[in-house]
């Protein structure tokens, strides 16, 4: 009888799938920005709105995320990304080291790096994937790979002398030079000069050229380190691409960040969507018999809100949940589990009482005695749409794609905002994203997933 269940046992574990996990993040997608989406989303589509769901509304485990960094109320997207890949939270602006890292002190980073999981990944011989609609080397991405003490350190131009000389790495040549496993499978998003000499001209943009300073073309040492890796910078290129088991696939489509989704279409060589280049990267990671871990950032969210316009952000979160709705058919969610979160909110706000179906880019008509000037139902407690007095907005287009949304304080940049995010969770142990959680649990129930549930590997918990 005991050898029989033992057997059953077996014959069960055996017969188990690889376990995969995908987390998608939202740059800056707080709870306001999910909500306007939405309806932004419902009205592109004739309906009212309000009703309307987003791909990712539709999951079963949704969670609040508290985001603080170990020394900031707001934080910024390296202490986060690292709370969320490496299961401790750490100081703003830092990424993969610890908390006992001062910003900028590449002595005690190199003494104080923690594993991320795309690392633990590679190490057990899982596959992986990178994207995002960010530079490749910008915070969030580089929180799969990085391990810096300052986040601004994307090229060989923007580290110091004396960091090098401590023997600390730039982002972009810490991504080239990966020394786990056989590196990310997939790389897709912008970012290309970081990796090309400054005398390289750009193939796209002929007044462009790379940013190193130390003569490295590292794309060239990228695909010359091993053997199938494919490089591609335009769509046409990134079309053609043929998934293929053991292949590995580097696409950088812009010098710095790729386009708005709403400038997309404008851009001259092309870019994929975010969505186009989620499924080919679960394809690529798909060819693979052993389960995955894939990061895709919509990193652009960020910068929509960052210059006050809020129409950029809404249509780059409606990607993202294209992107989430793409993957979702892709793959089986006994085997796997998707997150779809922020590493921060900002200060937008939803406000006035506008009624059903208004446009959410559209105006709330004021019967306040002491204003009955229309205002923007979206504004921003700070940023450049700070006005000296509330102007007329009776014959203004809010709706037009520039339109910067008016904002409390005056400030160049609108910052970032510190209340809770969500963790929206399907599939493979989604259950565990429950509650309100600190940032760098998502980590233990995505690890959990890889190392516990996963057959092919064996548990590399630290
Ligand atoms: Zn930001």
């Amino acid at each position: 009888m005991r050898n029989t269940i033992i057997l059953v046992a077996l014959l069960v574990c055996n017969s188990a799938q690889a376990k995969n996990v995908i987390l998608f993040l939202g740059d800056g997608m707080g709870i306001s920005t999910i909500t306007a989406a939405r309806i932004y989303a419902g009205q592109q589509q004739g309906l009212q709105g309000e009703e309307y769901e987003l791909s990712f509304d539709k999951f079963e485990h949704v969670a609040l995320v508290k985001t603080y960094n170990t020394d900031a109320q707001v934080s910024d997207s390296a202490g986060t990304i690292s709370a969320i890949l490496t299961g401790e939270k750490t100081r703003i602006g830092v990424l993969g080291v610890t908390a006992e890292v001062e910003q900028g002190n590449c002595t005690q980073a190199l003494a104080h790096e923690i594993p991320t999981l795309l690392e633990l990944a590679e190490e057990a011989g899982l596959v992986s994937g990178i994207v995002s609609t960010a530079r490749i080397t910008h915070a969030t991405p580089a929180g799969a790979y990085a391990h810096v003490p300052s986040r601004d350190w994307e090229s060989s131009s923007s580290i110091s002398a004396q960091a090098k000389e401590q023997g600390c790495k730039d982002i972009a040549m810490q991504l080239v030079e990966f020394p786990h496993g056989d590196g990310p499978d997939v790389i897709l998003g912008g970012g290309r000069a970081q990796f090309l000499p400054a005398a390289q001209a750009d193939p796209e943009y002929k007044d462009k050229s790379g940013v190193r300073d130390d003569a490295r073309n590292l794309i060239e040492e990228w695909l010359a380190a091993r053997q199938s890796r494919t490089y591609l910078w335009n769509k046409d290129q990134f079309e053609k691409f043929e998934p293929q088991a053991g292949a590995q696939l580097m696409g950088l489509f812009e010098p710095s960040h790729m386009q708005f989704e709403a400038d997309r279409a404008q851009d001259e060589a092309g870019e994929p969507s975010l969505a186009a280049m989620t499924k080919l990267a679960l394809q690529q990671l798909n060819t693979a018999d052993s389960g995955f871990f894939l990061l895709v950032e919509a990193g652009r969210i960020d910068h929509g809100h960052h210059f006050g316009n809020a129409y950029r952000a809404l249509v780059d979160t409606v990607a993202l949940a294209d992107a989430v709705s793409v993957a979702k058919a892709l793959v089986d969610l006994e085997e796997t589990l998707i997150v779809v979160t922020a590493d921060h909110s900002h200060t937008l706000t939803i406000s006035g009482y506008p009624p059903r179906g208004n446009p959410i880019l559209g105006k709330v008509e004021s019967r306040d005695p002491d204003n009955t000037r229309p205002y923007t139902t979206l504004s921003y407690a700070n940023g450049p749409g700070y006005q000296d007095t509330l102007p007329d907005l009776s014959d203004v287009d809010t709706q037009a794609p520039n339109y910067q949304q008016l904002a409390t304080v005056p400030l160049q940049m609108e910052t970032h905002a510190g209340e809770d995010v969500a963790a929206f969770a399907t599939g493979k142990y989604a259950e565990r994203i429950a509650g309100v959680m600190e940032q760098n649990k998502l980590f233990h129930v995505m690890q959990a997933v890889l190392f516990e549930a996963n057959p092919t590997t064996e548990s590399s918990s630290r």
